[in-house]
Parts: C-alpha cells; sequence; structure tokens
C-alpha cells in the first residue's frame, strides 16, 4: 500500500503532513511512503531528510498521488488536487468541513475517502490524534510570545536600582487548549493573568494555573457547555452581562488573547470598540478567532493593525509560524490515526465502520458526503 505526502498549496501554509519520524513508522506498520519535493523544506526537513528515513521523493504533486491509497496534508486539496487522486484513495487532513462543504461534495463525487480531522470525537482514545489540540496548543503559546514582542514594555515586574516596573496584566478570553496555554504562557513570563469563559469546568483549570477567573457565574452559565465538551451560543441577556464584567476588568488590561470560538459559527464578539477605546495606548489584543469572523469588530484576519491606540493582531495560523514543530505533533497525530485503519499485520487498509473515531471523522465515502447529525 502506497501512502503520499504532497506539497501544500494554499498560501503561507508551511507545515507539513508528515516527518521523517513519522515516515519510519509508516515503513514499521508496511507502507511504501512517497513524499512530493519540497514538501517539507518550509518546516526544514529536506527531501534527503525524507528519503534517509526511508521514503521515495516525487518530481510534483500529481506523480506524488497518482497510485496512492492513503493522501495524507495538512489542508484540503483544491479542485486542482482533488482530480489527481486516485478513485478509492483515502484522505485525512483539516478540510474545515464546517465551510468548505463544495470541496467535500467534490471529494465524493471523485471517490475518495475522506477523514476531516477537526471532526475527530474528542474521547480519551482520539487524544494522540487530535490535531486541534496539538495546534492549538502552539497557537496559544505563540500568541502570547507574539504579544509581548509587540508590546513596549516588560511582562514581569522587574525591581531595579532605577525603580520597579509593573507587571503586565493579560486578559485570556476562552479558556480552550490555546486558551489554557496561553494562561501558562502569560504566567511563566511573569504576567498577572486573568481569564474567561462561558463553560464553568474552566474555573478550576484558570485557577489551577495561577489564574483569576473573570464571568457571570448564573444559572445559565452552570449549563453551557455541550456533552462534547464544547460551548453553547449564548442568550443575549447573559452577553449583556458577561460584556458589562469584561467591559470593568479590560480597562485594567495591557495584553488581551481572544481564543472563542463556537465549531461551525461565526466566533462571538467579546471585545466591543468601546472596551478597545478604553484600553490604555499601547495595549496589544491577538484575536486567534480573527479567520472565524473575530471576538472583536475591528481584528482582520492576518493583519496588525493600530486603532484608538491600541494594537490588533488577526494571525490566523500560527502554528504554522512553529513550522518544525507544529508539522512534528500534527504527523504523529496522523500516523496515530492512520493505524487505526491499517491492518498492523496485512498493511491493507482495515476501515472500521463501527468505530466511533473513524466514523466521527468521515465526511465523504462511497461517492457521497456524509450528513452530520
Ligand atoms: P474551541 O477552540 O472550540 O473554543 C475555545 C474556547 O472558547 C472554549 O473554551 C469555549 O468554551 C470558549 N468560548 C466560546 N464562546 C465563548 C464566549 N462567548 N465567551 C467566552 N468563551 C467562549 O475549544 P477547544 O480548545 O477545542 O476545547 C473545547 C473543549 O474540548 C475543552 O473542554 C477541551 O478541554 C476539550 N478537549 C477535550 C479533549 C479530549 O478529551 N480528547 C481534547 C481536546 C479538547
Amino acid at each position: 500500500m502506497r501512502l503520499a505526502i504532497p506539497k501544500e498549496t494554499q498560501p503561507g501554509e508551511t507545515r507539513v503532513a508528515a516527518t521523517p519520524e513519522s515516515v519510519k513508522k509508516f515503513k514499521g506498520l508496511g507502507l511504501d511512503v512517497i513524499v512530493q519535493s519540497g514538501a517539507g523544506a518550509s518546516a526544514r526537513i529536506s527531501d534527503s531528510d525524507y528519503t534517509a528515513a526511508g521514503a521515495l521523493v516525487a518530481p510534483d504533486a500529481a506523480s506524488t498521488v497518482k497510485d496512492a491509497d492513503i493522501v495524507l496534508k495538512v489542508r484540503g486539496p483544491s479542485p486542482g488536487e482533488i482530480v489527481q487522486l486516485r478513485n478509492g484513495a483515502v484522505l485525512a487532513a483539516l478540510l474545515s468541513p464546517h465551510s468548505e462543504q463544495d470541496a467535500i461534495a467534490a471529494m465524493a463525487q471523485a471517490g475518495i475517502t475522506a477523514f476531516a480531522m477537526e471532526f475527530l470525537p474528542r474521547i480519551s482514545r482520539a487524544q494522540a490524534m487530535d490535531v486541534l489540540s496539538s495546534q492549538a496548543n502552539l497557537a496559544g503559546y505563540k500568541a502570547v510570545i507574539d504579544a509581548a514582542a509587540q508590546f513596549g514594555r516588560a511582562m514581569p515586574m522587574m525591581m531595579t536600582a532605577a525603580g520597579t516596573i509593573a507587571p503586565a496584566r493579560v486578559l485570556v478570553m476562552g479558556v480552550g487548549v490555546a486558551g489554557l496555554q496561553a494562561i501558562a504562557t502569560a504566567k511563566r513570563l511573569g504576567a498577572i493573568v486573568s481569564a474567561t469563559d462561558v463553560r464553568p469546568a474552566t474555573k478550576e483549570q484558570v485557577e489551577s494555573l495561577g489564574g483569576t477567573f473573570v464571568a457571570v457565574m448564573d444559572e445559565e452559565f452552570k449549563n453551557a457547555q455541550t456533552a462534547a465538551g464544547y460551548a453553547k451560543p449564548m442568550s443575549a441577556d447573559y452577553q449583556a452581562k458577561q460584556s458589562a464584567l469584561i467591559a470593568e476588568t479590560i480597562r485594567k488590561q495591557d495584553i488581551v488573547i481572544t481564543t472563542a470560538l463556537i465549531p461551525g459559527r461565526k466566533a462571538p464578539i467579546l471585545v466591543s470598540e468601546e472596551m478597545i477605546q478604553s484600553m490604555k495606548p499601547g495595549s496589544v489584543i491577538v484575536d486567534l478567532a480573527a479567520g472565524a469572523g473575530g471576538n472583536t469588530p475591528l481584528s482582520k484576519p492576518d493583519e496588525i493593525i493600530e486603532v484608538h491606540g491600541v494594537t490588533i493582531m488577526g494571525p490566523t495560523n500560527l502554528p504554522g509560524a512553529l513550522a518544525t514543530d507544529a508539522s512534528a505533533l500534527y504527523a504523529r497525530n496522523l500516523f496515530n490515526f492512520v493505524s487505526l485503519i491499517v491492518d498492523k499485520k496485512t498493511g491493507a487498509l482495515a476501515l472500521d465502520w463501527d468505530d466511533e473515531i473513524v466514523k466521527g471523522a468521515v465526511v465523504a465515502k462511497d461517492g457521497a458526503t456524509v450528513p452530520r447529525g
């Protein structure tokens, strides 16, 4: 069986879906691995690193994927890439299944069995395959590092002969995987950290990292988590109460990191223009939801802007700014997923449609898209 790793084509995508380490492991499963020349270049992995690990290197995308039984990518394929895939091939990538329904329909039509890694169920058996977590963790870290670099003051308190520098105040909005890493990173840099989320379970997590939890804790808050562990959209009444509390908190902050997302929907607006106006000049906001509509109304995807003296950054691919680490984690996630769908004795595809993980992640099979319940 043949597993292919084409070069990513989306502008600005620096990650790659396999590393020499994962290539060796795929070989151990009995698979032949073929990598497109230059696929790892932006993640500092050369063609010769892949060949040393046992992969074949092909000159272009078409020859890489032509006879492949399994194709691994970071981003979903473009229409031009879909037609290159073999009818019957299995594809696993971040397919943006909520917004890219046409692309998924095209994959179904081309006879591809497509897995959207975003749809892996968040059960403990799937943790080692959870690309959303591995990438969000890096994004949370890098958001704080980038905010600190942009901020014209120091993060920790410093007591010097020339006087004392006050520590920076950092507010993290949305305490999922990215938010937790942002809190931990800001604490390590010596900031005074507070955080907010609508899921009650996050209060203890924030406090265990040494942060202060800020939220309106009413009845609605107590029920704001779905069975899958995600946030629910909140009522207008709750949002107004929460907004008043945040307005009071945000004035005193130097750095705000927003990470609030609701899967399949536009991100909630958490920081209004008035709140931004109330912040001190020189403050920094990093909006990790900028690609999903933004947690502020002013954020612009992949731009750094200054409004009312506040810098607003809207990075949409922070894991890509740490391409080597992000690729290493992503490649391990995908290896763990592929091990689940390949028979370890024969090296052949073994898709168990009763398996919660396989069933949860598939978005196209047998020539049709898979409807979501
Ligand atoms: P996410 O990226 O979907 O959202 C980020 C955060 O934004 C979430 O904490 C969410 O509650 C919050 N949010 C949404 N609306 C908000 C609002 N109006 N105000 C404030 N905050 C708001 O979340 P995620 O990082 O993917 O994590 C979601 C959950 O899944 C977490 O509980 C996480 O611990 C859990 N998880 C479980 C596993 C597992 O068990 N395998 C793996 C990863 C994550």
